[in-house]
């Protein structure tokens, strides 16, 4: 079966390449990218032509941070829903489960014949950890008891996971040393090389290392997730970034969007662009508390972004090139060429101004990113998104 997405810009981050082209597909797998693939003969009869021209072809969209293990706890989203069906064939989920659950998340969501989206995975390092509406492992005070720690568990469960787990999201708490977690040294000592994600602030019902501590302790490829938000503390009281934050970001640690409920501000975000700091990645949080808005999808957190004077070519890479270097998996994934997996989004470029908010200011969008479709494993699901900012 082949498939040809005719005549969209496709752009592909990873090599620079920015043109009008046809991307032909057979048996899930890119076979050519060139301009009018059907004048030079190149496309076999009975394929399949979607037309893409007006619209933008890129390399799959990735979200790097969403909840997609519904069943497990009461806070995540279908993945399918905010996956493919949203224009995004990879999700990585957030760190949703911890070790003692993680197999049977595994099975019943990530390799669930069912699910047609690509997941993969942060694993909280914790025996059990699990996201949930009461964050009931920070109010039971299992996220800060150190006997919730199994390296041995942990590290038997990284490995045997490997293909899925791309790294952890430590919830940095402490039990009595504010400066010292033991469940940050735990991932670290156990991390293998791939990335941690923190968010920088605090919890409910569990105390946190403060955010100058935590920066020190990051390496270089550890994420920050929620990184435009004032309320992490990366900002001083004049809204200048802190001296931890600036060395942080020398040394090669990630700034992640997060957007979530209340965790992405244009006010803040205004602030940080201002000084140089921008995303590396651009991800939702999407829950059970934010996709019916302020969040709504991944195209819609592109447009905020987009909206605040970020590059049209940047924003494409802060979901697709840049999250595949970020997560390890530039092999695979985030870039669009000959011989890769179809892994493919179609956008278009609406031009009708459009309201969108971040949960405490509204701005006015001139052009917004409606997703168009996306391919997934060789096969094209229709986007079935109206951003519902778009639809009221
Ligand atoms: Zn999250």
């Amino acid at each position: 079966m082949t498939t040809l997405l005719a005549g969209g810009r496709c752009i592909d981050p990873a090599s620079g390449n920015d043109a009008i082209a046809d991307v032909l597909v057979d048996d899930g797998v890119i076979t050519a990218i060139g301009a009018d693939l059907e004048d030079l003969g190149s496309v076999p009869p009975h394929t399949r032509t979607i037309d893409c021209s007006g619209q933008l072809v890129t390399p799959g969209l990735i979200d790097m941070h969403v909840h997609v293990m519904p069943g497990l706890g009461d806070f995540c989203v279908e993945a399918d829903d905010v996956g493919v069906d949203m224009g995004v064939p990879l999700l990585i989920d957030g760190g949703t489960s911890g070790v003692a659950t993680f197999d049977l998340a595994r099975a019943a969501v990530v390799d669930h014949p069912k699910t047609r989206t690509d997941i993969l995975c942060f694993i909280d390092p914790n025996q059990l950890y699990l996201a949930t509406k009461d964050f009931i492992c920070h109010k039971l005070e299992l996220a800060n008891d150190e006997r919730n720690i199994d390296i041995e568990a942990l590290e038997a469960s990284m490995e045997r996971n490997a293909d899925v787990i791309v790294g952890m999201k430590v919830r940095a708490c402490h039990t009595g040393d504010p400066e010292h977690s033991p469940f940050l040294a735990a991932a670290q000592a156990s991390s293998g090389g791939k990335p941690i994600m923190v968010h920088l602030g605090r919890f409910p019902h569990t105390p946190t290392i403060s955010t100058p501590t935590l920066l020190e302790a990051l390496r270089p490829g550890d994420i920050i997730t929620h990184a435009f938000r004032g309320a992490g503390g990366m900002l001083d009281s004049d809204g200048k970034v802190i001296p931890e934050f600036v060395e942080a970001v020398d040394r090669g640690v990630r700034l992640d969007v997060g957007h979530s409920g209340t965790d992405f501000r244009f006010r803040d975000a205004r602030k940080l662009f201002a000084q140089g700091y921008f995303p590396d990645t651009i991800s939702t949080d999407l829950n059970i508390f934010n996709v019916g808005g302020p969040v709504f999808s991944l195209a819609e957190t592109m447009t905020k972004i987009l909206h605040l004077g970020v590059d049209l070519v940047d924003v494409i890479a802060m979901c697709t090139s840049n999250t595949a270097q970020v997560i390890g998996r530039a092999d695979t994934y985030g870039s669009l060429a000959v011989g890769r997996r179809a892994n493919i989004s179609v956008l278009a470029i609406e031009s009708d101004p459009i309201e969108v908010s971040d949960g405490h200011e509204t701005v006015t969008a001139q052009e917004w990113f409606r997703p168009v479709g996306c391919m997934a494993a060789g096969t094209w699901y229709p986007s079935q998104l109206t951003p519902a900012s778009a639809a009221a």
